[in-house]
């Protein structure tokens, strides 16, 4: 009989139960414990770090430790870049190489004792804590779309993660927009990621002609130019927007929602992104039960670790 885990919450200095959530990406990893209600109790990270795979994990290992401390949680559910074997709990993260095949979940749940412990992919978690807490908070389906060096997604449906099959579904990065597109990192070619990952948006806007108003040339200066009317920047912002656009529109007529948060590093370029988006979506979702398509920033800062605590609490249902 596990004891249920109580933390004092910061703001109010009751106990609650908590879940054990977890957040892994290829520069940082994150945890904390999380209430019923979406609250992070305590938190912490660490740099993704270590030369082999049980190396990183050691660091994991030790930042789960400083977390629970004494506490023993009910539950746990990790967020982790894809692809991933949700069924055999493996995790093969593109950014993380010396993780291939890794028994994430296995490893976690001897970490934190015998507790049910969910994996998903990290789109999935961001998809789930905005449904949860923040942008979507009270919208039972929705989509949810990472925009940064990559595109990620996560559909919510009916209030919880649909996974797919394998755990992978919602990878709306590598949906094929354009059919005689350009080759894409995933093998494909002319995916959403081609035209709108904040690297692809650079290649492009240097290709049309670009030269960055100040030093560097990423998707941070490319968003300032746009936003400062260079047409290049804007047009590439455009490019971006309308292949973002067919795939959240192409989303929704297949899983029938009207409710999108779009956020990541390239969604903080704001209206040089969200104006040409609203504009595409206008033009493309025609069909009644798609008319009122609504897309919103993301509003969370810790988006991924707060889905990855709902994936937990849901796994006790
Ligand atoms: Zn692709």
């Amino acid at each position: 009989m596990i004891e249920p885990t109580e933390v004092n919450h910061p703001a109010d200095g009751a106990r609650h139960r908590a879940v054990l959530a977890i957040d892994i990406g290829g520069t940082k990893m994150a945890a904390a414990l999380v209430g019923e209600d979406g609250k992070v109790l305590r938190a912490d990270r660490t740099p993704t770090a270590g030369q082999g795979a049980d190396e990183v994990f050691a660091t994991l290992r030790d930042l789960i430790g400083r977390v629970r401390g004494d506490r023993q949680p009910l539950a746990a559910g990790i967020g982790c870049a894809g692809p991933l074997d949700r069924a055999r709990g493996l995790v093969s993260p593109v950014n993380i190489t010396v993780w291939r095949d890794y028994p994430l979940a296995e490893r976690v749940r001897a970490a934190v004792g015998d507790v049910p412990v969910t994996l998903g992919v990290d789109g999935h978690c961001f998809a789930l804590g905005e449904a949860w807490t923040g942008a979507g908070r009270g919208v039972d389906d929705l989509l949810g779309i990472v925009v940064s060096t990559g595109v990620g997604g996560g559909l919510v449906l009916s209030g919880r993660e649909a996974p797919g099959r394998s755990g992978n579904a919602a990878h709306i990065g590598h949906m094929v927009v354009d059919q005689n597109g350009e080759p894409c990192a995933c093998g494909s070619y002319g995916c959403v990621e081609t035209y709108a990952s904040g690297p692809r948006m650079v290649a492009r806007a240097q290709r049309f002609g670009w030269r960055p108003g100040r030093a560097g040339a990423d998707a941070v200066v490319l968003a300032a130019d746009a936003a400062a009317g260079d047409p290049i920047a804007q047009r590439a912002f455009d490019d971006g927007a309308q292949a973002l656009a067919a795939g959240i529109v192409s989303t929704a007529v297949t899983a029938d929602l009207t409710f999108v948060v779009v956020g990541g590093g390239v969604s903080k370029a704001g209206p040089v992104l969200f104006d040409p988006l609203d504009r595409w979506i206008k033009r493309m979702a025609q069909l009644p039960f798609v008319q009122g398509l609504t897309v919103r920033p993301a509003v969370l800062e810790n988006a991924g670790l707060v889905g990855a605590a709902k994936l937990a609490w849901d796994s006790l249902d």
